[in-house]
């Protein structure tokens, strides 16, 4: 698997990661874990404050927030 660009990210050198999504890149990490349809606005704030670029479980980017509102 090739990379372009390098993620700083822990979770790929992993053996067992238990969060689908990198939430530095958005890569899926684990593919047996199923996305999230749909997380509270509460779970992806606090994602953004502890600096995730990119949601965990569903994926979605935080920094730009959300184009389609609801
Ligand atoms: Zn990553
Ligand atoms: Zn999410």
């Amino acid at each position: 698997m090739m990379r372009s660009k390098r993620c700083p990210n822990d979770n790929h050198g992993r053996m067992v990661v238990r969060i689908r999504f990198c939430p530095s890149c958005g890569e899926v990490l684990n593919k047996d874990i199923v996305a999230s349809p749909k997380c509270p606005d509460d779970a992806h704030a606090r994602m953004r404050r502890s600096r995730s670029t990119y949601c965990m479980d569903c994926g979605a980017g935080l920094q730009q927030g959300s184009p389609a509102g609801r």
